[in-house]
């Protein structure tokens, strides 16, 4: 378990000072990396949480506290794993009985959830309220291969943590080849498939980028003009699908980074200031739901300018 340390030196960094901080947030998706790594992750940040010799903000890993924990027999530490193809929402009542939500006296409880993109719908709206009102001392954990793949419900009310991929080089040198910068295409694919992002160029990327942050500032300020930005700042970066991908692959990002921004997490990847200030955390919520139906809108094939202008008046209002 040393090894993760080693492997995983900057995530484990970034929850180092959040727990010495204490600003451990209720719910945590961890993607990239292998499954072991992930796992070894979420064991450690458990460990976190009952090692009797925590020592700024890092277990030793080696009293019985942690050893229980790695064998997997704390009873307070609960991992889903299923073989199956889905995780059902009988699965998660299930478990959710287990780990005693409803136990109210304080005491440390944490959930795993392994390959937690096998989640069905059901399953993750049975979840839903949970994360939003955690009961308890609850610690949910999600792990998945990419965060892309559970529900956008789910994404906008939990902090995603991207652990380091050594594998994606070759994609990276695809993006550079077409203008990004090595930094730009590295952060561009934490939040994009390739596919999309190879429709584009550096160049473009960056501007969709500043167009869409310009949006939203203007839908802080209440302006009306955001309805305007749609057709004059936005549409005309926008030429075919793919961009209309990248649009809400970018804005799901604009929303998780403002929670970072708040939660004093540094690991916003597009935007560095907090562009909806103005704006609750309810509200943020509230507009990434939006955000999701608009998306289910446009895969049903209703124009992309008009949900978009749909979204400017409804952020607005
Ligand atoms: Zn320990």
């Amino acid at each position: 378990m040393e090894s993760i340390l080693e492997e995983q030196p900057r995530v484990i960094q970034e929850f180092q000072k959040i727990i010495n901080s204490n600003m451990l947030s209720h719910a945590y998706l961890i993607d990239s990396a292998s499954s072991k790594i992930r796992q070894q992750v979420a064991i450690w940040l458990a460990q976190t949480q009952f090692c009797d010799n925590l020592q700024n903000g890092m277990p030793d890993q080696t009293c019985q506290r942690c050893k229980t924990i790695a064998m997997g027999d704390n009873p307070d530490v609960l991992e889903i794993k299923t073989d199956k193809q889905s995780i059902g929402v009988d699965d998660i009542k299930y478990f959710k009985k287990e780990v005693n939500m409803t136990a109210t006296q304080g005491k440390r409880r944490i959930l795993i959830i392994d390959e937690a993109e096998k989640m069905t719908n059901a399953a993750s709206n049975n979840l839903l309220k949970t994360i939003e009102e955690p009961e308890g001392n609850l610690l949910i954990i999600f792990l998945a291969d990419s965060a892309k793949q559970l529900l956008q419900t789910i994404r906008s009310r939990v902090q995603i943590f991207h652990l380091s991929n050594k594998s994606n080089d070759d994609e990276v040198s695809s993006l550079v080849e077409i203008g990004f910068k090595t930094e730009q295409a590295e952060t561009a694919l934490k939040i994009s498939d390739i596919k999309f992002l190879q429709a584009t160029t550096g160049e473009s990327y960056k501007q969709l980028s500043v167009a869409l942050s310009g949006w939203m500032k203007e839908c802080n300020q209440n302006k009306i003009n955001s309805f305007i930005d749609v057709q004059t700042d936005i549409m005309p970066l926008v030429d075919n699908k793919d961009h209309q991908h990248l649009v809400f692959d970018m804005l799901n990002q604009i929303f998780s980074d403002i929670l970072s921004i708040r939660y004093n997490v540094n690991k916003s990847l597009l935007i560095k200031e907090d562009v909806l200030s103005n704006k609750s955390i309810q509200q943020i919520v509230s507009f990434s739901d939006e955000l999701f139906k608009a998306e289910e809108m446009w895969k049903s094939n209703v124009a992309f300018q008009a949900i978009l202008e749909d979204l400017s008046l409804k952020f607005v209002g």
